[in-house]
């Protein structure tokens, strides 16, 4: 990846730049929040086939 404070290119593994030091966080927690919207989404259908009614 392309350091965004410094503009350089270090290993997509490494999270600290080693040109500058700048830290950038792997985006995990973007993953995991479309994971959970994800699994919301299938929990809400498999109530709707469950529950018609509602
Ligand atoms: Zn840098």
């Amino acid at each position: 990846m392309k350091c965004r404070n410094c503009g350089h290119k270090f290993p997509e593994d490494t999270q600290i730049c080693p040109n500058c030091g700048a830290v950038f966080e792997v985006k995990s927690e973007t993953l995991s929040i479309s994971q959970t919207l994800a699994v919301g989404g299938i929990i809400l259908s498999l109530l709707s086939l469950f529950l018609p009614f509602i």
